[in-house]
């Protein structure tokens, strides 16, 4: 029930004081009509919204193995630090001398995220992932442009990569190249030798990729990228899988994002604040969105700046949020939680083998993907039965036909956070879903079962959604 559909009339949540003050008319401002806002108690617009998150799957109701988005825990200290009344009550246009301490939150952060990932500047103003992605292509644009460069038009992205790879660098008015994975799951080299040329602006990549491999040829994809006078740019959305033990800096990126909603330990999922921070070798400083903050390299010069990308200094409660997780863990529980990401991983990739088949078979990294191509053709079950049918054990679907090199893919990450008595229930449960594939095939084409809402239509909920409620009815 909506709560519009609970609403009464002239019941209400405040009571407002007598006027006591002269009346004054807005007439310029006023609208035309009322407001259509439901008129509730305090006490039931508080039992809707609670009842509306019990609806909802999230990482505090249990095992959400969504790969590629690090669906790990938020320690609850990030949300008593940012909660602070020195950092929300704060306001973006105060001078900067009577907010030092969040200027010191902003440079601590910048310094911390340069030495995990190698690079010597950061900007903190993007605002997500793909945010990111645009700020750093344009800095590989307003690079090549600076040099008279002007016929580097091509961006090269692997064919494992996140949609908004591509999506990013076509906003930058670039051209697409995509160079094929090999048989292992890495970039294919000589096909990369191939694309690259005088027309390179740049290569798009992560690593550990889509696939959750590590790419042992890194220095070789990064260097070929480099003679033909490219720059590369590193997604960083799976450092998880690597902080604290290499740096994308040192495997010879040039500029970069993380997504702090997903290493730093923020709260993510249903669009909520993220950021996107983006960071870059010496070359590219100067074209940094301003301002920036931290130890900055030597020339660097704030003239050369792109603008700005976000409207003062980003999401800074997230920021917050970031700082409050490295320096929790420190130098040491930064290695230690992507150790244990691998680790976790791994162990559930060894106890699910035995009923599903890997996309590419070695170890790997933070995530993994099933390929169910095989147990569709013998079953009928497609990957999406097998995902939707984990919601009637409570636990949230992986991520599903993505990378799109994978058929019947399903993408699996635990995450560090997970205990082994987790991971070994959640195996458990694939098993019992494999079973239920071979026994009985048909049960499973119409799962989940037990949740509020059914199999739900996606093509015609992504096709014709229905966003707005129609009071007529
Ligand atoms: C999540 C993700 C992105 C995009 O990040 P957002 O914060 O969602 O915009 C980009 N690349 C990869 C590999 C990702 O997993």
């Amino acid at each position: 029930m909506l709560i519009f559909e609970k609403s009464v009339k002239g019941r209400a949540s405040i009571q407002l004081d007598k006027l006591d003050v002269p009346h004054y008319e807005l007439k310029a401002q006023k609208r035309n009509a009322q407001a259509r806002l439901p008129e509730i108690s305090e006490q039931d617009a508080v039992r809707h919204y609670t009842e509306l998150s019990r609806k909802a799957h999230g990482v505090d109701n249990g095992f959400y193995p969504l790969g590629s988005c690090t669906m790990k825990y938020n320690p609850r200290v990030n949300e008593v630090i940012a909660a602070d009344k020195a950092f929300a009550n704060i306001h973006p246009l105060q001078e900067e001398e009577t907010v030092k301490g969040c200027t010191q939150v902003m440079d601590e952060l910048s310094d911390y995220l340069c030495a995990i990932t190698g690079m010597d500047a950061f900007t903190l103003q993007p605002a997500a992932g793909a945010h990111g992605e645009f700020t750093g292509i344009m800095l590989i644009k307003a690079y090549h442009m600076s040099r008279n460069d002007t016929l580097r038009t091509k961006i090269i992205v692997p064919d494992s990569a996140h949609g908004t790879n591509p999506a990013s660098a076509h906003m930058c008015d670039f051209d697409i190249v995509s160079v094929p994975s090999n048989a292992q799951g890495g970039v294919d080299i000589e096909e990369l030798k191939k694309v690259v040329g005088p027309d390179t602006a740049g290569l798009m990549l992560t690593n550990p990729n889509t696939l959750g491999l590590f790419d042992k040829n890194i220095l070789k994809i990064t260097e070929i990228v480099h003679k033909a006078g490219g720059l590369c740019y590193y997604d960083g959305a799976n450092l998880n899988a690597i902080m604290g033990v290499v740096r994308p800096g040192d495997m010879g990126f040039d500029c970069m994002h993380l997504n702090i909603h997903k290493t730093f330990s923020t709260p993510h999922g249903g669009g909520g604040p993220g950021a996107g921070p983006v960071g870059c070798k010496k070359s590219l400083a100067s074209f940094l969105p301003t301002p920036v903050f931290g130890k900055l390299p030597q020339g660097y010069d704030p003239k050369k700046s792109i603008g700005k990308v976000k409207t003062f200094y980003g999401n800074f409660s997230v920021l917050v949020k970031g700082l409050a997780y490295i320096k929790t863990l420190g130098k040491e529980g930064i290695k230690d939680a992507a150790q244990k990401a691998v680790l976790n991983a791994n162990y559930l990739l060894s106890l699910v083998k035995k009923d599903y088949d890997l996309a590419y078979d070695r170890i790997c990294m933070h995530e993994f993907v099933l390929s169910l191509q095989k147990l569709k053709d013998e079953t009928g079950v497609s990957a999406m039965d097998v995902a939707k049918a984990m919601l009637d054990y409570g636990m949230h679907p992986p991520t599903m036909y993505f990378p799109l090199i994978v058929h019947e893919a399903l993408m699996l990450e635990p995450t560090e956070t997970e205990s082994r008595e987790t991971l070994i229930k959640a195996a458990q449960v694939l098993n019992t879903i494999k079973q239920q594939a071979v026994a009985d095939s048909a049960s499973l084409h119409d799962s989940p079962k037990t949740t509020i809402i059914g199999r739900v239509d996606e093509v015609r909920a992504a096709r014709q959604p229905v966003l707005k409620y129609d009071f007529s009815k």
